[in-house]
């Protein structure tokens, strides 16, 4: 039994089945995985740091 090659649809990155279950849509699409949030989550937190530490 051959496991489906499931990539998030956003960026790419390997998820599990069970990721991929619980997050995807009716179409089995998975728009944002732990991976993208957790980017999106960097990009929020430096965007914060140059806010806060301008100069
Ligand atoms: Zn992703």
């Amino acid at each position: 039994m051959a496991l489906p090659n499931l990539r998030c649809d956003n960026c790419g990155h390997h998820v599990t089945d069970q990721y991929n279950r619980v997050f995807a849509d009716n179409d089995g699409t998975l728009h944002a995985c732990s991976h993208c949030r957790s980017q999106k989550e960097n990009v929020q937190r430096s965007r914060n740091r140059r806010i806060n530490l301008t100069c």
